[in-house]
């Protein structure tokens, strides 16, 4: 199936964004003074799983192991910028003011970045007039079209592999060990630009990643209960900061 595509550099997607990015992009973008929170999803995990489906082993590669009490987990890390409003580079007439060293996750727009996932253009910002049929093919059964937006995606999801310990470290130098039950939302350290630049710098002066002692976050007093009767360490915790959910605040049973 092809997917046509032409931006009409309407700058919606330059607003309202969590960029993901890789460790270096992170340190680029909190050099330049703008924020980057570290966000945090939990993946209940059996030893054996993943062994022959490849998106459970795309999982496996992109998180690290953790317990939370007795049961295992896989933690996914993610850096992303996040600019409510207009991202900090964008300029009054919608063009990039970091246009050379803006993040991957910016070039390869509005192409999935995720493996194993469908592109679907109505969860896209771009406007209908940009999906055309008759436009530019962007994607054809799944797979980017252009030789070098492939190139830059496959270097982006390279990086969601390569950071994994990297990323591991740098929790632990901040002290963050929240983490979402994954499909539920995310746990987020919010720290200023100069802080999580120390905490990179920190974290590349440590041999191993140490042990963290995670506790699974929930706003779903339900899953509060089930975990809590796994022993789990948990803490219930409305919506907002620090917490982004899926769903709607269930405090109470
Ligand atoms: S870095 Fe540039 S392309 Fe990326 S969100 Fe900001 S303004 Fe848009
Ligand atoms: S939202 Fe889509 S059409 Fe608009 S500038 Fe971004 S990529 Fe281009």
């Amino acid at each position: 199936m092809d997917v046509c595509f032409d931006c009409t550099q309407c700058g919606r997607c330059c607003h309202d964004l969590r960029l993901t990015l890789s460790v270096a992009e992170a340190q680029a973008w909190a050099g330049r003074g703008h924020r980057v929170d570290l966000l945090a999803e939990a993946w209940p995990w059996a030893d054996e799983a993943g062994a022959d489906d490849p998106a459970l082993q795309w999982r496996a590669a992109t998180t690290s192991s953790a317990s939370v009490g007795d049961v295992p987990f896989r933690i996914n890390l993610r850096l992303v910028a996040h600019h409510d409003g207009p991202c900090p580079h964008l300029l009054p007439d919608m063009r990039c003011g970091n246009y050379q060293d803006r993040p991957r996750i910016c070039r390869i727009y509005p192409l999935e970045s995720r493996p194993f996932e469908a592109m679907v253009p109505a969860r896209r910002k771009c406007p209908p007039e940009a999906w055309e049929p008759g436009l530019p093919v962007i994607e054809r059964d799944g797979v980017a079209v252009n030789a070098e937006a492939a190139m830059i995606l496959a270097a982006h999801r390279a990086a969601q592999v390569a950071d994994v310990a990297s990323k591991a470290r740098i929790a632990a130098v901040l002290g963050f060990a929240d983490a979402a039950l994954a499909g539920e939302g995310l746990a987020v350290c919010e720290v200023t630009p100069a802080a999580l630049l120390e905490a990179i710098e920190a974290s590349e002066a440590l041999a191993d990643v140490p042990d963290q002692n995670w506790t699974i976050v929930t706003n779903r007093a339900p899953t509060y209960a089930m975990l809590s009767d796994l022993d789990c360490p948990v803490r219930l915790a409305p919506a907002g900061q620090g917490y982004l959910a899926s769903f709607e605040d269930q405090l109470a049973a």
